[in-house]
């Protein structure tokens, strides 16, 4: 099979990571299925080289009906499913209300995997993925700060529930699972300040997309394939 006739849908993808995996992947000849959640947002992804070859859809991943719209308006067998949407929410558990928490993790866990079991049905098996935008911060061995804790919460929740989901319902149809860490980036939530930009990031990101297909496992690695602990 060519990179040409191989479709990627990634939700989240009206700014930072997302437009950038959408701008990759249309580069490297996939069909592409994009997500935003305003369709302000679309201008800027219509207007990417490729984008005859991209389709695109609304959806807020917190929303049951917004699942379950997109589901039904998808028909191509997805050879990859990335979910890359998330916020990095308020820095502390004690001085946060408890609907600005519960916020993050229906943005962060619930909905994402949620939206991941109801898009299972069109993934490709036996060489289909269903990547997460991940944090390394999600790593409880690697956690020697402690800061961003709610963040980190979720992110550890979103691997933990990731992990469940390869043994129930991705395996058993040999569909990989992948939990990835992008590297600390200069987007809105990374800051001006990160190390790397977006495009080192999303070559690396598609790098290893290609590079575990068909590996019917669920790792967590980040955008040059470094194994994270879990
Ligand atoms: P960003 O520039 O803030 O973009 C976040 C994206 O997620 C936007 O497209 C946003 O859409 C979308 N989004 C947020 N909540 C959503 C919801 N409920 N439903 C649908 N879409 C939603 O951040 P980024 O740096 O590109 O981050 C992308 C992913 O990478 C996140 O999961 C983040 O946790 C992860 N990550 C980033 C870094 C980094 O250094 N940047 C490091 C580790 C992990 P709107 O434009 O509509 O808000």
């Amino acid at each position: 099979m060519t990179a040409a006739s191989q479709t990627i849908l990634i939700v989240g993808a009206s700014r930072g990571l997302g437009l950038g995996l959408v701008a990759e992947h249309l580069a490297r000849g996939f069909d592409v299925i994009a997500t935003v959640r305003k369709p302000e947002d679309e201008a800027g992804l219509k207007a990417l080289p490729g984008a005859e070859r991209l389709t695109l859809h609304q959806i807020d991943v917190t929303s049951d009906a917004d699942i379950a719209r997109l589901v039904a308006q998808l028909s191509a067998p997805l050879d990859i499913a990335f979910i890359n949407a998330g916020v990095s929410g308020p820095k502390s558990v004690v001085t946060t209300d408890a609907d600005t928490l519960n916020q993050v993790m229906q943005a962060n866990v619930f909905g994402p995997i949620r939206l991941a079991h109801a898009l299972l049905g069109h993934v490709r098996e036996q060489t289909g993925t269903l990547a997460f935008m991940s944090s390394i911060m999600g790593s409880i061995a690697e956690n020697e700060s402690g800061g961003m804790e709610v963040y980190r919460a979720s992110k550890t929740a979103q691997n933990s529930l990731a992990r469940s989901l390869w043994l129930t319902a991705a395996r058993p149809f040999g569909i990989t699972v992948l939990s990835i860490h992008p590297g600390w980036v200069r987007t809105d939530m990374g800051g001006s300040g990160a190390d790397i930009d977006v495009a080192t990031s999303v070559a690396g990101i598609a790098d290893q997309l290609a590079a575990n297909a068909g590996a019917q496992a669920h790792r967590f690695i980040d955008y040059t394939g470094r194994e994270i602990a879990w």
